[in-house]
């Protein structure tokens, strides 16, 4: 075949355990909609692989940063604090509760959230005497942000912590695993992430109450009556038990999917290190990332090209690679808001390019990518 005529995607759907046995099994059960025995299976799997108690699976994981912040009674007219340098739906949540998003910009050392920024932010709002409601803290990129300086600034000021580890299941911090941090953590399964239910998320605490109260948010807020009876807005927002039927398949096969991407990611780093100009998302001594995506920098001063250079380069060969996330105050739609630092993610932005890093990619795909990426450098 072809090789152009096969798409790299950046990090494609990679189902190759019992996904499709598990699917069958719900499906012969008729438990086909937001309830089920696997369900129940699959929020269990994630609170043993997480070491967190409790879990509640849900429709996607903005929907459980929606419920997070309900659940930490954010309302309209709050202010909460966020990573700018994040996809949209960490923030997104902040405005559905009519609160107001304030960013913090990263550590060039970790790229993650600036715990001496969040501090100076805090300080600021408590002498304004008006503290944030809540923060989010997002793990990106599969590397967990640094959690013992943010929660120690947190619980001096008494601001609860939601940790967003959409992208960073089966990291961890410390020996702790992703999650497990702050009040609440929130998980991805789209089709995009380190494991997918094709569109799903879940929400972790260490609190059972906390969870039962998402559970019951989550499926319309229903008060314990034989007709319909409610006495608070609820939402839509469980998953079903097919698709945690194929969340318990993918689960199954987390370590082999970080361990390719581990893999994928030495690759990149063994063969385009020594191109000038060229920089790799620094590891963190901290913990252990999931390696979901191996993003590079191309410093435009020290390389014969730049970002967009190579990014066309992959592009015409029919091969997927993005920019580094916008960060969040550069966006339009969030550009009002105030935002604490700010030019160590803008400088991320304009030279970091994240390369296809599926758990499926085969090797010599991998290597076409190298070679592509050496060329437009003027190494080869
Ligand atoms: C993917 C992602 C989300 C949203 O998850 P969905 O399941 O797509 O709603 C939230 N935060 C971050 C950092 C993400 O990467």
């Amino acid at each position: 075949m072809d090789l152009k005529s096969k798409r790299i995607y950046l990090s494609p759907p990679d189902l190759d355990g019992r996904e499709r046995e598990l699917i069958l099994e719900a499906y012969e059960s008729n438990w086909i909609t937001t309830l089920g025995p696997q369900v129940d299976a699959f929020e269990r799997e994630i609170c043993e692989r997480t070491g967190v108690p409790y879990a509640a699976a849900l429709s996607s994981g903005t929907a459980a940063l929606h419920l997070a912040l309900i659940l930490l009674g954010v309302k309209p007219g709050d202010e909460v604090l966020c990573s700018t340098f994040t996809f949209s739906a960490s923030a997104n949540p902040i405005t559905y509760c009519g609160a107001f998003p304030v960013f913090i910009d990263s550590d060039a050392a970790t790229w993650n959230m600036d715990p001496l920024l969040l501090e100076e932010e805090l300080r600021t709002c408590k002498q304004r005497g008006k503290l944030p409601r809540a923060l989010i803290v997002v793990d990106l990129y599969g590397q967990c942000a640094d959690y013992d300086p943010i929660l120690k600034i947190c619980s001096e000021y008494n601001v609860p912590v939601i940790q967003d580890a959409a992208e960073a299941l089966g990291a961890t911090y410390k020996g702790k695993s992703a999650g497990s941090f702050g009040d609440m953590g929130v998980f991805s399964f789209n089709g995009n992430k380190i494991i997918t239910t094709s569109g799903g998320g879940m929400l972790v605490s260490s609190k059972k109450e906390v969870i039962e109260q998402a559970r019951f948010l989550a499926t319309q807020a229903r008060d314990a009556a034989p007709h319909y009876q409610h006495s608070h807005i609820g939402y839509n927002y469980r998953l079903s038990n097919i698709l945690a039927a194929m969340g318990r398949g993918q689960l199954e096969n987390l370590d082999k999917k970080i361990a390719c991407r581990k893999e994928i990611n030495q690759v990149y780093r063994k063969s385009l290190s020594g191109i000038p100009g060229m920089g790799f998302m620094p590891i963190a001594g901290y913990g252990e990332p999931n390696y979901w995506l191996t993003c590079i920098t191309i410093d435009p001063l020290q390389s014969k090209s730049k970002r967009e250079d190579i990014r066309l380069a992959l592009e015409k060969e029919n091969i997927e690679s993005r920019p580094l996330w916008k960060p969040m105050h550069l966006q339009p739609v969030f550009q009002s808001y105030r935002v604490r630092g700010g030019s160590v993610t803008e400088k991320l932005f304009a030279e970091g390019l994240c390369l296809p890093s599926g758990s499926g990619m085969a090797a010599d795909d991998q290597q076409r990518i190298i070679n592509i990426v050496r060329k437009v450098c003027g190494v080869s």
